[in-house]
């Protein structure tokens, strides 16, 4: 009743405040009920704050920063008949301006022989070694920090710029995995891949074949990430989406002993066998992370390839796990924003450990449609949501360093105007605009990494 008498009483202030003709100042439309519709010039407010925005600092979480040929860039590579989305075609106009911008490209398209001009210089680049060119190609772009999600370090990359996030989706592959492979054409390019990086990881520890029990390939599993960790591993990622769903379950131990001890030295597990098995050490490794204060990336949106499946790769497969108080103490962090489930994914970040960042998204779709994701997640769980590259190299000519700008401009000005949408709506002030502009672009990723308070 107290409540309805308050209502009450505003509403007589809000008539006498009308019958008075009062305008209300900029001061009093910031503290009153935000609009749907916006009050102000939207665009002079964008114009104001994206000065601002253009001085931030960012904090890059996921990239695949890499010359073209290297193969250490991924764990995964592209299989045949990939489908690009629009904006990342060769034919992107924007692409051009990105060469422009960084490297100031005198053509207007990438024909063969225009491209060569930006290939020669790249390559000159690499040959040159040393750390300067991917730091100069930062500071372009005022990226003070990045996350390289890389199979390992490149030495081109300053580890004091760029910091690196490792995989291990290849410690869930240890058997005969002839029938993994067979599965369809993507698997058939994956599972050697991810072989490859297992026997990388035996031979970093010096284990030349797989151990005789289980409890010796956990010992061997944990020892590998404790020391990435220790060669400047700053978090762990799981590809897992490309090659099974993201819902593990929880089998006990007995079961997973009993199959690696039958299928440890040869014999082709069933995918119920692989499958629970996977599932165990999946939780060994989310273990290990906790102990380790190693944050967890997990791709966790649509993929590459032609089996991907969406279904797989939907964030709240991963419910079970980033709720279970066993690891209250883990940080998750779903990239790519769970991509096309952007509005699940904010949802996700509602429980304190879970976080998530923009990669991919922004650059499969324009800025105006990057503004409108970003303006849900900004108002929802601002503290939560990070800025990411997802910077890759798609040929020769147009490479990480055009993608790095594609992804940092349409950040910049996408979260610019869903900014100015909402201080014109009466939301907040534009001051508090550019603290929320910070939180995305910089301030929760380094607080995330532990490189701020
Ligand atoms: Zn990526």
């Amino acid at each position: 009743m107290a409540l309805l008498g308050d209502g009450k009483k505003m509403k007589r202030w809000v008539h006498i405040g009308a019958a008075l003709g009062l305008a209300l100042s900029g001061a009093a439309r910031a503290s009153a009920q935000a609009k749907p519709l916006a009050a102000g010039d939207v665009s002079r407010i964008y114009d104001k704050l994206l000065k601002e925005i253009d001085q931030i600092p960012i904090y890059d979480n996921h990239s695949h920063a890499t010359f073209p040929d290297d193969p250490d860039m991924d764990a995964m590579a592209s299989p045949p008949d990939e489908s690009t989305v629009m904006r990342l075609r060769d034919s992107n106009p924007e692409f051009v301006a990105a060469a422009k911008a960084l490297f100031g490209y005198p053509y207007d398209d990438f024909k063969p022989e225009h491209a060569k001009w930006l290939i020669d210089r790249k390559k000159a680049a690499e040959a040159a070694g040393g750390t300067a060119y991917w730091d100069s190609i930062l500071d372009k772009l005022k990226i003070e920090t990045c996350l390289a999600n890389r199979v390992a370090l490149a030495p081109y990359l300053d580890p004091k710029r760029f910091h690196w996030v490792f995989f291990v989706d290849s410690f869930l592959f240890p058997f005969d995995n002839q029938e993994q492979a067979a599965r369809n054409g993507d698997m058939g390019v994956y599972i050697p891949l991810q072989e490859k990086v297992l026997h990388r990881y035996m031979k970093q520890e010096g284990v030349s074949g797989l151990p005789a029990d289980l409890a010796s390939y956990e010992a061997f599993v944990r020892q590998t990430v404790s020391d990435n960790q220790k060669k400047g591993g700053v978090a762990m990622k799981f590809e897992a989406a490309y090659f099974r769903s993201l819902y593990f379950r929880d089998p006990p131990r007995d079961k997973a002993e009993s199959i690696y001890s039958r299928y440890h030295s040869g014999g082709i597990p069933s995918e119920e066998e692989y499958h629970t098995f996977q599932d165990y050490i999946f939780r060994v490794l989310i273990d290990q992370a906790g102990k380790l204060k190693l944050p967890v990336h997990f791709h966790s949106a649509v993929g590459i390839g032609d089996y991907f499946s969406l279904r797989n790769g939907n964030p709240l497969n991963l419910e079970n796990v980033v709720r279970d108080p066993r690891y209250s103490n883990v940080k998750f962090v779903l990239i790519h924003g769970g991509y096309p489930y952007t509005l699940d994914m904010i949802w996700m970040t509602a429980a304190k450990n879970v976080y998530t960042d923009s990669s991919l998204v922004g650059y499969y779709v324009y800025p105006s449609e990057l503004k409108n994701i970003l303006k849900q997640w900004i108002s929802l769980y601002p503290e939560k949501i990070m800025f990411g590259s997802d910077a890759f190299p798609f040929n020769d000519a147009v490479g990480a360093e055009e993608t790095f700008w594609l992804a940092s401009r349409s950040a910049r000005t996408a979260i610019g105007a869903a900014l100015a949408e909402l201080v014109a709506e009466g939301a907040f002030n534009e001051e508090k605009a550019l603290e929320l502009a910070r939180l995305y672009l910089h301030d929760n990723a380094a607080r995330l990494y532990g490189e701020m308070k």
